[in-house]
């Protein structure tokens, strides 16, 4: 099985420190186009004995010159139009912020399957933020903690069955 998934969400919920779990030093492509897919990195992800390919975007954070909602948009959407499966991520200790709400719409728009991560999972301090990200409506959470290398078979279960 050969497949790519995006990794999207607002920034800060942990993005980054997934994709680098998953991929390790195995990076196999630094996109430095410009436009909306400057910022994309992409990489062999290895979960369990799933092999396939990630990408991480960048959010909001470096792409100058259009509006906070635009930006938003077109990362999201061109990582997703490229990918056969979406992994949502929110903070799980944040709580849900409206960034996440229309990144949630953004994700539901695109059609595909979809994981919703919760991170940032570990300790007692997350749960009511997993319980929480319930209520976007794109199906149960799966908490992990990319940080701290948590709840990665829980992530491939979810993974497994969405796709
Ligand atoms: P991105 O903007 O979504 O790519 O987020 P990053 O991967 O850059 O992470 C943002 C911040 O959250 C960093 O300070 C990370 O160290 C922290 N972080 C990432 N994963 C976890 C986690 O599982 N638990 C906790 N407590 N912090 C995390
Ligand atoms: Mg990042």
């Amino acid at each position: 099985m050969s497949f790519t998934i995006a990794i999207v969400g607002r920034p800060n919920v942990g993005k980054s420190t997934l994709f680098n779990r998953l991929v390790g030093k195995r990076v196999a492509l630094v996109d430095d186009q410009p436009g909306v897919t400057r910022d994309r990195r992409e990489g062999l992800a290895r979960l369990g004995d799933l092999d396939f390919t990630v990408v991480d975007t960048a959010g909001l954070e470096e792409a100058p010159g259009e509006s906070l909602a635009g930006r938003m948009r077109a990362q999201t959407e061109a990582a997703m139009a490229d990918a056969d499966g979406i992994l949502f991520m929110v903070d799980a200790r944040a709580g849900l912020t409206p960034a996440d709400r229309a990144f949630a719409a953004a994700v539901r728009k695109a059609g595909k399957p979809v994981v919703l991560v919760a991170n940032k999972s570990e300790g007692r301090a997350a749960s009511a933020g997993v319980y929480e990200a319930f209520g976007l409506g794109l199906g149960e959470p799966v908490g992990i903690s990319a940080e701290h290398g948590e709840g990665l078979s829980d992530l491939y279960d979810a993974l497994r069955e969405a796709l």
